[in-house]
């Protein structure tokens, strides 16, 4: 390596300091080193001093806060922050260049909407709410000179809230090789982190020819309780509706229905005893991607087709920045309960389903939390103080097609004093399912993306 070559690698690591995410720096080098092998200061120096620039954005009007993550979470949170504190500059990053709507996916699978309704632009919601938006990919921050890194330069902070979302953890069904969990994502999507594996289920369902198809239900704190079962249910209305002679094989993680059991098991029987085979406890151990089969702790199935959602984890931003406590089983942030900021630093804030409490991970719940945590942060700068309050949780789910019917619950949650922890409270919970429940769920999200994006 020259001596250019090393001042480069230095000084990129004392700027982005030693919280900067290993993964991304390992990639930025590997990317250089295969773009031109040995060692020029012209060929290595651009790529990292892409990162080390200054990220073209507006100059700040006021003290800034950087929302990493345009979710349910991120976007709430960037459209509330000016809310409660006008004084506050706001920029919303995130990855992607659309929202699409994992609520009500479920649905579009099976036509009942169309992508359109899903789907809103970053644009409309920052132009609309007065924050700005930028797509970049957050490679990590360093607490010391508040800068935020991404894939096109640094942003300073005074208060930062990390929103990224989930992960899958491919390592609790026993597929530890990175390349072996990248083809399994790519051959059977899980439908629950990005936009293209919606796409891609939905070709799957629509092509599917007949034969075995294989979902499963994960196990531990995922994302959406009820979505994988009302997910088997829509696939099930489409195969029907299609005539295709299919056996949809349910493998469920937990013991029993997580959720809405009386109105699933129903639904199951009633509507769909052709074609949903459900089968709990069934741990997934091992997944053999070309030999088309699954292994759990008893047996062995075998699929035509699958969709294959691991247990997940909180974003590795978090545990690759050094923040994730170490007693989390999802590597969750080290943060305060009640009022979400990193123990230790109130200039960080983590929410949504990448925070550390069990709340529900739905993007109602999402929403709700991030109206109270936008207020938190405003308190925090304007040295006041704000009454916790409970995230409230409102999730439906459609068990039928043309017309869609669909049950609800809604929930808040309580913290208990004497175990130490949160527990629902007020829960509102309807099992049957009905086209007022169809009509209901979509009137709830439209609802949702007009707050989020439009008024
Ligand atoms: C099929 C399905 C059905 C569902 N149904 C319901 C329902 O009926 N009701 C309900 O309330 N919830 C439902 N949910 C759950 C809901 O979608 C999630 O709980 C919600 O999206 C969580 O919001 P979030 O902002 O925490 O994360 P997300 O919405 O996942 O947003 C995270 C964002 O962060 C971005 N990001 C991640 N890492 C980076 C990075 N390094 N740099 C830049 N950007 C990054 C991502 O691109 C993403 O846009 C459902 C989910 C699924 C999959």
């Amino acid at each position: 390596m020259k001596k250019a070559d090393k001042f480069s690698r230095r000084r990129f690591l004392q700027a982005s300091g030693a919280v900067l995410a290993g993964n991304a720096m390992g990639a930025t080098s590997a990317a250089a080193a295969a773009i031109e092998p040995k060692d020029t200061e012209t060929q290595t120096a651009p790529a990292l001093q892409k990162l080390l620039r200054k990220a073209a954005v507006p100059l700040a009007k006021g003290a800034r806060v950087v929302v990493v993550g345009g979710g349910w979470s991120g976007l709430t949170m960037a459209k509330n922050l000016r809310r409660f504190n006008p004084a506050f500059d706001v920029i919303l990053l995130d990855q992607q260049s659309a929202f699409v709507s994992f609520p009500v996916s479920n649905a579009w699978l099976a036509d009942q909407v169309s992508l359109d309704f899903l789907s809103h632009s970053f644009f409309d919601a920052a132009n609309n709410n007065d924050y700005h938006f930028m797509q970049a990919t957050v490679l990590g921050f360093d607490r010391n000179s508040r800068q935020v890194y991404t894939d096109r330069g640094y942003v300073d902070y005074d208060y930062l809230v990390l929103a990224p979302g989930i992960e899958y953890d491919y390592s609790r069904i026993g597929v530890e090789d990175a390349e072996a969990q990248t083809r399994l994502f790519h051959r059977y999507p899980g439908g629950f982190v990005t936009s293209s594996e919606l796409l891609t289920i939905k070709n799957k369902i629509h092509q599917f020819t007949g034969g075995t198809f294989l979902l499963n239900v994960p196990d531990g704190d995922y994302r959406c309780t009820a979505a994988p079962y009302e997910r088997a249910c829509m696939i099930a209305a489409v195969f029907k509706r299609r005539r295709v002679r299919a056996k949809i094989l349910l493998l469920d993680m937990n013991s029993e229905i997580k959720i809405k059991k009386t109105g699933f098991t129903r639904a199951f029987e009633q509507l769909y005893g052709d074609y949903i085979e459900y089968l709990p406890s069934s741990l997934i151990s091992n997944v053999d991607i070309d030999g088309h089969r699954v292994e759990t702790e008893f047996d062995e199935y075998s699929f035509d087709d699958a969709i294959i959602y691991p247990p997940v984890r909180a974003s590795r931003l978090i545990e690759e920045a050094g923040i994730a406590d170490e007693y989390s089983p999802q590597k969750a942030a080290n943060t305060d309960p009640f009022r979400y900021h990193l123990i230790g630093d109130e200039r960080i804030y983590v929410t949504g389903d990448s925070r550390s409490q069990p709340f529900s991970k739905g993007g109602h719940t999402a929403h709700s939390e991030a109206q109270y945590v936008a207020e938190v942060i405003a308190a925090h700068a304007l040295d006041r103080d704000v009454h916790w309050r409970s995230p409230q949780t409102m999730c439906f789910s459609a068990v039928d097609i043309e017309p869609l019917r669909a049950m609800s619950i809604i929930t808040y949650y309580k913290f208990d004093q004497r175990t130490e922890l949160f527990a629902f409270d007020r829960t509102h919970l309807i099992e049957e399912w009905d086209t007022q429940g169809g009509q209901a769920s979509l009137a709830w999200a439209e609802g949702m993306y007009r707050d989020m994006f439009y008024l």
